[in-house]
């Protein structure tokens, strides 16, 4: 059977949506296989009807559905889109995820940005001269030897808020 004919056979052609009605595995797309069985091709049945219509879809784009009905193929229900939009269809309709969790042993980079977040985090200080300026930075250390102090101590308790205030130094707002 021409793979055309095979697409058609299985879609239900209502009034509003068109159903496919073959396999539709997670994520709930349908997908329509073609070619000899040694060499199965899987397409997405909406990608493989948008392209039926209108041509290749080009590279990277999506096919988004204006009806939010996954399983739906109607040409007019399909629309071309960048990854963003897809995102931001995704999130308009409600049906956005969050990006996965990382594994267990977490994703290295991720990881390694985290952790020199956090680390900036610890050490990043907003401090109210005696001038009235306002202060920041994440090097408290580095800012205490530029400015003549030599009791660090006490200016990273004026940071963490246990002291109200060393040389006219206060915590800023
Ligand atoms: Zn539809």
């Amino acid at each position: 059977m021409p793979v055309v004919e095979n697409f058609w056979n299985k879609v239900d052609k209502g009034t509003g949506c068109w159903l496919w009605t073959g396999t539709c595995p997670k994520p709930g797309y349908g997908v329509l296989m073609t070619g000899p069985r040694a060499q199965r091709i899987k397409h997405f049945a909406h990608r493989y009807s948008w392209e039926l219509h209108f041509g290749p879809i080009p590279e990277g784009m999506y096919i988004c559905h204006h009806c939010d009905n996954r399983r739906c193929v109607r040409p007019s229900h399909l629309f071309l889109g960048t990854p963003r939009d897809n995102v931001r269809d995704a999130m308009d309709k409600g049906r956005f995820r969050s990006p996965p969790k990382p594994p267990s042993g977490g994703w290295a980079v991720s990881a390694v940005a985290r952790a020199r977040q956090t680390a900036e985090a610890s050490t990043r200080y907003r401090l109210v001269t005696p001038s009235g300026e306002i202060v920041s930075g994440t090097n408290l250390r580095e800012f205490c030897r530029q400015n003549g102090i030599s009791h660090h101590g006490a200016m990273y308790q004026v940071r963490s808020g246990k002291r109200r205030s060393h040389r006219g130094y206060k915590l800023a707002q």
